[in-house]
């Protein structure tokens, strides 16, 4: 078998070709009327579930594919060609964010009743863990989850904001208390909360990019959810949570790359087209330096994520390397938007040109899913203090 590369190998790039044609098809042509409408249509969801993507890295026994993880991976660089940072967060959220935990850790039961629907893209999925007041610093989440006296359910008050998926979703994967404030870290579990369900109210939010996902702020009055929702150990959520950011810091690291690759193909098309002093742009010097430039950083990020989604196959609790990962790639791609921009002229500015929602799009990469500060924390934590981490889904 003729290998492409350390990781991939043909199978993976027939795959490549078979994603590629679906988003120039079937996501690209629908991007004025996505963005505009600032939704993603339902039945978008289904067709990405009939064709399997949505549950390439789960069991077969839930409609998955059990695919390797460099399918995910192949998967996520092609979703991020579409060039609507929107539609890509909004199908990675729903696919390696929200579901995981269920996939993971929750019981049989909550996997037939979520992840199946999940993976035929009947059922679209949100995972909210920042509150108006608890960005950052997770454990100060305060939305309570109350058992009832009989023990058969819970009673969740509380509210959730900046949640993807969370306008139109169908259900959310909830960090709640379970625990009262001094249990801190101790005190969270994790709920799968139906979106439909009597005492929620959800309320769109207007960003500055993003426009085809939606983003919600969520609130929970006296929401009963049946105690069988619980995904997991009660009070484990936390560290649940912690375990599982790691793929979600890799999967926006490998959009992030994808992304600044787009944005260098779209100006490398551009230099062979613009003209100026009776010459292509891309003549001169001083733009061809900054592509130069531009190119060493997207690939020296690339190869850096496939090394750390290299060691995430092994089975590594890779704390660090997706935290770098994360770290590198949103600032790479800010910073490669912005210089990709500019070499576009006043067109780079008008709604007209893919490099304009580009640079909406890429300013939120250093903040959400951890921001840039944060990263840093964990690094520093990890390089200056010697701060170590264990795997915890595997500890029961
Ligand atoms: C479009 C969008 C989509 C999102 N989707 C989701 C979602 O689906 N689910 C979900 O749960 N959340 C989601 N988020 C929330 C996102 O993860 C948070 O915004 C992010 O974690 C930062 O939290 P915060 O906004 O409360 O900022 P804060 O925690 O209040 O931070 C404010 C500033 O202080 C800095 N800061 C905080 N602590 C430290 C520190 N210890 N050291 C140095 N600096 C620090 C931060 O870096 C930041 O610059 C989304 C956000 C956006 C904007």
């Amino acid at each position: 078998m003729k290998r492409y590369s350390l990781y991939f190998v043909e199978e993976h790039e027939l795959f490549r070709q078979s994603v590629r044609q679906f988003i120039d098809k079937e996501v690209i042509p629908h991007t004025e009327a996505w963005e505009t409408n600032r939704r993603i249509p339902a039945s978008v969801f289904q067709r990405l579930g009939e064709l399997g993507y949505l549950g390439l890295p789960y069991p077969e026994e839930f409609g998955g594919v059990n695919a390797d993880f460099w399918y995910s991976v192949v998967f996520l660089e092609e979703l991020a060609r579409c060039g609507m940072g929107g539609f890509s967060t909004a199908v990675s959220v729903h696919q390696y964010m929200a579901v995981n935990h269920i996939a993971k850790v929750g019981s049989y039961d909550l996997k037939q009743r979520y992840l199946a629907p999940a993976v035929a893209g009947h059922k679209v999925a949100a995972l909210a863990i920042t509150e108006p007041d608890a960005g950052s610093d997770v454990s100060a989440i305060r939305t309570t989850a109350i058992r009832t006296d009989t023990g058969d359910e819970f009673v969740v008050n509380g509210t959730k904001t900046f949640i993807s998926n969370g306008t139109y979703g169908d259900f959310v994967t909830l960090a709640v208390r379970t625990n009262g404030p001094a249990a801190g870290s101790n005190g969270l579990s994790l709920l799968v909360v139906d979106l439909d369900s009597p005492g929620v109210t959800r309320t769109k939010l207007n960003k500055i990019g993003w426009h085809s996902s939606d983003t919600a702020e969520i609130r929970f009055d006296e929401v009963r959810v049946p105690a069988a929702n619980l995904i997991g150990q009660e009070n484990k959520g936390f560290y649940y949570l912690m375990e599982s950011l790691q793929l979600e810091r890799l999967v926006a690291a490998i959009l992030s790359v994808s992304g600044a690759q787009l944005a260098l193909d779209w100006t490398l098309q551009y230099l062979n087209e613009r003209e100026a002093f009776g010459k292509k742009i891309g003549a001169f010097q001083a733009i061809r330096h900054k592509i130069a430039d531009v190119a060493t950083e997207i690939e020296m990020a690339r190869q850096f994520v496939y090394h750390t989604c290299w060691l995430f196959t092994q089975g590594e609790t890779v704390v660090k390397e997706c935290s770098m990962a994360k770290l590198a790639t949103s600032e790479m791609q800010k910073r490669v938007v912005d210089t990709c921009l500019q070499f576009f002229g006043g067109y780079g500015y008008i709604e007209d040109y893919p490099i304009a929602r580009a640079y909406r799009d890429v300013r939120v990469g250093t903040i959400a899913g951890g921001s840039s500060e944060i990263m840093r924390e964990i690094i520093a934590k990890i390089v200056i203090d010697a701060v170590a981490y264990k795997p915890v889904y595997n500890q029961g």
